[in-house]
């Protein structure tokens, strides 16, 4: 009996720990330690159309979706998040989308060439006015960096654009576990990365708002979620779609 029981404890441990892995830190459950501040910026995530399921507490942050970053000290728009409104985006367009001044942080300068290929994938879509430029100066929208510390299978993270038309500011590139991928998918996970940062959330998640007249699934989109070191590694015909209608010429 007392072997059985140490047995099925073993299990559920060994359980609790594969869960651990594969998601991270879970909201506890006790939530009594939360603050006013937290609880608004999980309100908000959720009417951004994220589920409990799928908000992650890391930190000083919320992770939703494995790699979409909210602080927990965010401002918390007015609209609390109510769509304006497939590509999926999060309805914030970014007012300064011809001119977003990238800074890259020395900590990812080994991947410059792959920075350059995302932000060109950006700047030629078609019909698009989205124009990344990279900064070496101290004012900047975005800053991309390395941070190792984000998940055993998470390539990289990024802020959200803003309801006050902000670029979200903050990319990080996971170095040592896509290092090893091909030269088109690290690029890839930068490329993605970017895509939050103006707007799209995961083109392959349901609660999200759809771009006007692009909705829908699409294998092809490179803002699927989940699919680091696998994903497409090119803008979709969908994908530079949606841009233009959301940063038309
Ligand atoms: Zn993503």
């Amino acid at each position: 009996m007392k072997h059985l029981l140490t047995k099925t404890m073993l299990i559920a441990l060994l359980s609790v720990m594969v869960i651990s892995c594969s998601k991270k830190n879970e909201i506890p459950a006790d939530q009594e330690n939360e603050t006013v501040q937290n609880q608004k910026v999980l309100a908000y995530i959720k009417n951004l159309g994220f589920t409990d399921a799928q908000i992650v507490e890391s930190g000083n942050n919320y992770v939703v979706d494995g790699d979409i970053v909210f602080s927990k000290t965010m401002e918390v728009p007015a609209d609390n998040g109510k769509p304006i409104t497939e590509q999926y985006y999060n309805g914030n367009i970014v007012t300064n989308s011809s001119n977003i001044r990238v800074k890259i942080d020395p900590s990812i300068n080994g991947m410059i060439s792959e920075i350059n290929s995302a932000i060109n994938q950006w700047n030629t879509v078609p019909n698009s006015k989205i124009k990344f430029v990279i900064t070496t100066g101290t004012i900047y929208d975005i800053l991309i960096k390395v941070d190792n510390t984000i998940g055993s299978s998470t390539c990289g993270q990024a802020y959200l654009s803003t309801s006050n038309g902000k670029a979200g500011n903050t990319v990080w590139i996971n170095q040592n576990l896509i290092q090893n991928n091909s030269f088109a998918q690290r690029q890839r996970t930068i490329t993605h990365e970017f895509g939050h940062t103006i707007s799209f959330k995961h083109t392959n998640q349901s609660t999200t708002i759809n771009v006007p007249g692009v909705g829908g699934t699409d294998a092809l989109s490179l803002m699927n979620g989940g699919q680091c070191g696998s994903g497409a590694t090119v803008l979709s015909a969908k994908d530079k779609q949606a841009t233009a209608v959301l940063y038309p010429l």
